[in-house]
């Protein structure tokens, strides 16, 4: 999947130290362990499988959650939350396509197969986007479409310009995020959609996406993450702030 000796050769001969260590870590199955860790279907949350449920974990047994599954590369630990921070704060968009690449296996599930289905980024407000040059959930649903041959739509919009979650006090990261996002006018009647975004915090994003979307008439949806943070530590403010001297 990973073409690593081409690839690799390229980009040492371009000089991206980031894309080299990426490719280091691959070889010495760094985020392997990461990869196989138990974790909560429902909320993504590391704990061990025997723990879990039909109704999901201790974390998540009283939350309303409006995914049907979610699904994981990791748990928001290194490497995989370094390559995170340089996808959203260095300008390094290629990481956008290696981290679709590390996603794309823990998607080729059975249930993509009944439902027409299509893949949606978690949208970012023009604003935002206009700051960052890109928005990385999309990068990452981009290499997931093509690799699993599905459609990559933008089925939401971002209406309403609102803080990062992570400098919003959790009791009021719902109210944050409310009416943030909307629909956009296409029937989904029947569809499975496969909703990205690089992080899940607390879920009030993606839950706020879902509601938009079975709106729409949506019949499954699936959210698809890279990481997921522990959620024992609910301030996340590591997760979406640059680290110090970016
Ligand atoms: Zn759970």
């Amino acid at each position: 999947m990973f073409g690593y000796p081409l690839r690799r050769i390229c980009t040492q001969i371009l000089g991206d130290e980031h894309v080299s260590q990426w490719y280091d870590a691959c070889d010495q199955g760094q985020y392997l362990p990461k990869v196989s860790a138990d974790y909560c279907s429902r909320c993504g949350a590391s704990i061990s499988s025997k723990a879990v449920t039909a109704k999901g974990c201790a974390f998540c047994i009283n939350q309303t959650i409006h995914w049907q599954k979610i699904v994981r590369v990791s748990a928001y630990e290194p490497p995989i939350s370094d390559w995170i921070v340089t996808l959203k704060f260095k300008h390094a968009w290629r990481w956008g396509q290696m981290l679709g690449e590390l996603l794309t296996p823990h998607l080729d599930l059975p249930d993509l197969q009944d439902n027409p289905t299509a893949i949606c980024p978690v949208p970012m407000h023009w604003y935002r986007r206009w700051e960052r040059g890109y928005n990385q959930s999309q990068l990452i649903a981009d290499c997931v479409g093509r690799h699993l041959h599905l459609p990559v739509m933008p089925l939401l919009k971002r209406i309403r310009y609102t803080p990062s979650q992570t400098r919003v006090v959790p009791s009021q990261r719902t109210v944050n995020v409310s009416q943030s996002v909307g629909p956009r006018p296409i029937n989904l009647n029947g569809w499975t959609v496969i909703l990205i975004d690089d992080v899940k915090t607390s879920g009030a994003t993606l839950n706020n996406c879902c509601r938009q979307l079975k709106s729409m008439g949506c019949k499954d949806i699936i959210a698809a993450v890279i990481a997921v943070a522990d959620p024992k530590h609910n301030d996340f403010k590591s997760i979406d702030a640059p680290p110090d001297g970016v």
